[in-house]
């Protein structure tokens, strides 16, 4: 794997409410190699879009960046205008979202759709664009290309719109891609057909991915590394295997074991008691104290840091060499 594309330190994002800037990203730190693809796990509203949105300059209104770098080929995003960041977004960093239909314009042809997102980044004709848009469905395995690019997008299956969407997002050949949850709305099938052609893809057009998802099975898949988010900040980072095979955050570990299992009847799948704490609610110490079985009283108090030898870091006392003489 290449040197880092991509590297996140100390970000932390807020949302402003009533003058009040409550903060949602804490901390978040990881990095993205050339040619790799990360996958940001987490449940629902542990930050991982909200993240991801930050790094495309897209953060919403009531949002800011309140303190952080987001270092793409050396240079920091945060620091960059709205022309400037509209400019590499696009082009050297694209993102598909989880639902092609919010995201596709209904009213015009997928073909029209992406020649316009070549005629605004690369400035060729209307004609050369048509014949790159033909050119791009065909590499994302839409069969006739010639005949679907005049096909409007609700004339087309959910499995081919997120193929366009797929097309749309690397037809200015970028660097990174980031995808949110791309394939939570498709069947079990559609979305091996869609992981499988996401991973070509990377090989053959050398890019890097950032993958959020929810779905373990997904990260299986599909990443080399991995990152854990739990109430806005990176709890675990690791390998994929190494994840898998021996995760060490309690949160991880709830995770993995709700998985269920082909081989094995369950009867009851294992749960992570309680819910992901409210941004107005927040633990002192560790985030994840209110749901943990191990949490002592130092948990309640001070926040882990992420430590750790090698790849594999984790952010949970458990796991520091205190832990036997912590109250
Ligand atoms: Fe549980 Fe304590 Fe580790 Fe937090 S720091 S996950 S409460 S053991």
């Amino acid at each position: 794997m290449g040197t880092e594309l991509l590297t996140v330190k100390e970000l932390n994002v807020g949302f402003v409410n009533k003058g009040q800037t409550i903060p949602v990203l804490s901390d978040v730190e990881f990095t993205v190699k050339k040619g790799e693809t990360l996958c940001i796990v987490g449940e629902s509203g542990c930050g991982k879009s909200l993240t991801s949105l930050s790094i495309m300059g897209l953060i919403p209104k009531n949002g800011e960046i309140m303190k952080g770098e987001i270092l793409f080929k050396g240079e920091d995003l945060v620091k960059k205008t709205k022309k400037e960041i509209s400019q590499i977004r696009g082009k050297q960093i694209s993102m598909i979202f989880q639902e092609p239909m919010t995201s596709l314009n209904p009213v015009h042809t997928v073909g029209k759709q992406i020649a316009e997102s070549v005629r605004l980044h690369e400035g060729v004709g209307k004609k050369q664009a048509m014949e790159k848009a033909v050119e791009m469905l065909r590499l994302v395995g839409i069969p006739s290309p010639e005949k679907r690019v005049h096909d409007y997008p609700f004339e087309m299956s959910g499995g081919m719109r997120q193929r366009v969407m797929i097309a749309m997002a690397l037809v200015c050949n970028p660097n990174l891609l980031i995808a949110d949850e791309p394939t939570t709305a498709l069947d079990v099938t559609t979305q091996a057909q869609i992981l499988g052609l996401m991973g070509r893809l990377k090989k053959e057009l050398d890019m890097s991915i950032v993958m959020i998802t929810h779905d373990l099975g997904v990260v299986s898949q599909i990443a080399d590394r991995v990152i854990v988010m739990y109430a806005g900040k990176v709890i675990e980072v690791s390998e994929t295997m190494d994840l898998i095979e021996n995760p060490k955050h309690p949160y991880t570990r709830g995770l993995i074991e709700s998985i269920p299992k082909l081989h094995e009847e369950q009867d009851d799948l294992p749960t992570i008691k309680g819910s992901v704490p409210g941004l107005n609610e927040m633990p002192k110490g560790c985030r994840f104290s209110t749901r943990c079985l191990y949490a002592r009283q130092t948990c309640h108090e001070v926040e882990p840091t992420l430590t750790g030898e090698g790849q594999h870091k984790v952010s949970c006392w458990l796991h520091s060499p205190k832990w036997e003489n912590l109250e």
